[in-house]
C-alpha cells in the first residue's frame, strides 16, 4: 500500500430510475430508507472496529442518489464514520441528483466536514435529458449549485455524458457551456455504455445513438473544449481545475486500499478483495463475497494508464517487487511515434490523443 485508504458508502435509492442506469438502486420508500440507514450505522461501527489500524482520508457517499435519504441521515452516517474509523483531514464527497438538492441543508453537512458535492447533470438539452429518463431540469441544476456555493462548499463536480441519444456537436457544446458557466471545480464526462438489463438495451435500435466514430469526434471535441476553458484532463473521463482532482477516485486508479459498504460496494484491503452482493437483503444478512487477493499486475497497469501520470515504474516495482514488463515499454515506445503515448526513464503514459484509443494500446501492452 502506498497511501491512506478511502471509504465508500453506497446509498441504493433513487427518486426514479433513469433508463440507461445499471447502478444498484431502487425507488425510495421512507420506511426502507430508515431500515437501511440503521443497518449502515451498524456496519460502519462493525467495520470501523475491524479496520481500526487503517488511516482513511476520503469518504465518498455515492449511489443511487444519496440526497434522497435527507440531511439528517447523511449527517448521522458521516458522524458515525468519523467516530468509528481513523479518519484524518478527509475529502468528503456526496453525490446528488440536482432535483433532490433543494431539500438538503448544505450548511449542516458542511459542519460535519462535507467539502465536495458531485451533481449528475449529463446534458443541458432538455430533449436529451427527457430521452434518458432523467427527472431534473436545467433550473434544478442552477439552483442546486447556487445553494451549495452559498453554504461555503466550493468544490463542486458536474457529470456529463457523451454519446447520448440525439446528441450533436452543438448540443454537446451547449451542455459544456452550461456547466462551465456554473464554475465547477471538476467535470466528469463518461461515454454512454448500453448496459444489459436496462430499458436502453431494449430501446437501443430506436434511440438514434451516435456511432463509434461520432462518439470519438465528440470525445476529442470535449477534451479540447474543456482544456481551453481551464479544466485539465487528469484521467480518461475526468477534468479538473488545478488541485481539485478527486482524491477518492484516484485511489481506485492507483490501486490504493478502499473499503466499500452497502450492496454492490467493492473493497480492497489488506491484500483481500471482497464485495457486498447487489441485494439489500444480503447486506442486512451481512453477506460478503471474497474474490481473491489484491490487485494483479495487469490491473495495476490498466488502471495506472487511465491517469495522465500513467504507469510510474518505481510505483510498480514497489508494489510487485519486480520490474515493469518490457512489453509494456516497447508498445508504449511504438505508439510514441504517432503521438499517442509519452515515454521517459521513469514512466509511460497516454497523451490526450492516446486516451481515445486507450483500450487498444493497453490491451497490446498486456499481451
Ligand atoms: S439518478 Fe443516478 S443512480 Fe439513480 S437511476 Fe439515475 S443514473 Fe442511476
Amino acid at each position: 500500500m502506498k497511501n491512506n485508504c478511502g471509504l465508500y458508502i453506497h446509498i441504493p435509492f433513487c427518486s426514479s430510475k433513469c433508463l440507461y442506469c445499471d447502478f444498484y438502486s431502487k425507488a425510495d420508500s421512507k420506511e426502507e430508507i430508515n431500515t437501511y440507514v440503521t443497518h449502515m450505522l451498524w456496519a460502519i461501527e462493525k467495520f470501523g472496529k475491524e479496520y481500526n489500524g487503517k488511516i482513511f482520508d476520503t469518504i465518498y457517499i455515492g449511489g443511487g442518489t444519496p440526497s434522497v435519504i435527507g440531511t439528517n441521515n447523511l449527517y448521522s452516517i458521516i458522524t458515525a464514520a468519523k467516530k468509528h474509523f481513523n479518519i484524518i483531514n478527509p475529502e468528503i464527497t456526496i453525490e446528488m441528483n440536482p432535483c433532490t438538492a433543494g431539500k438538503i441543508d448544505f450548511e449542516k453537512l458542511k459542519n460535519t466536514g462535507v467539502n465536495r458535492i458531485s451533481l449528475g447533470v449529463q446534458s443541458a438539452n432538455e430533449n436529451e435529458i427527457k430521452k434518458m429518463g432523467r427527472i431534473h431540469r436545467n433550473n434544478d441544476v442552477k439552483s442546486a449549485v447556487e445553494k451549495i456555493k452559498s453554504s461555503g462548499i466550493d468544490n463542486i463536480s458536474l457529470d456529463l455524458m457523451i454519446g447520448i441519444p440525439q446528441q450533436t456537436t452543438e448540443s454537446l457544446k451547449n451542455s459544456m457551456d452550461f456547466c462551465i458557466e456554473l464554475e465547477p471545480k471538476h467535470i466528469s464526462a463518461y461515454i454512454l455504455k448500453i448496459e444489459e438489463n436496462t430499458p436502453f438495451k431494449r430501446l437501443a435500435p430506436t434511440l438514434n445513438l451516435p456511432n463509434e466514430d461520432t462518439q470519438a469526434d465528440f470525445y476529442e471535441y470535449m477534451q479540447g473544449y474543456l482544456s481551453k476553458n481551464g479544466f485539465e484532463q487528469y484521467e480518461i473521463s475526468n477534468f479538473a481545475k488545478a488541485g481539485y482532482e478527486s482524491k477518492h477516485n484516484i485511489k481506485y486508479w492507483q490501486c490504493d486500499e478502499y473499503l466499500g459498504l452497502g450492496p454492490s460496494a467493492h473493497s480492497m484491503l489488506n491484500s483481500k478483495r471482497f464485495y457486498f452482493p447487489r441485494s439489500i437483503t444480503d447486506f442486512y444478512n451481512n453477506k460478503v463475497v471474497y474474490e481473491g487477493e489484491g490487485a494483479t499486475s495487469e490491473e495495476f497497469i490498466m488502471l495506472s494508464m487511465r491517469l495522465k501520470t500513467g504507469l510510474i515504474f518505481k510505483e510498480y516495482t514497489d508494489f510487485f517487487h519486480k520490474p515493469v514488463p518490457r512489453q509494456c515499454i516497447a508498445v508504449a515506445k511504438k505508439y510514441e511515434r504517432y503521438g499517442y503515448t509519452k515515454v521517459d526513464n521513469a514512466s509511460v503514459s497516454l497523451t490526450p490523443k492516446g486516451f481515445l484509443v486507450s483500450n487498444t494500446i493497453i490491451a497490446e501492452m498486456l499481451e
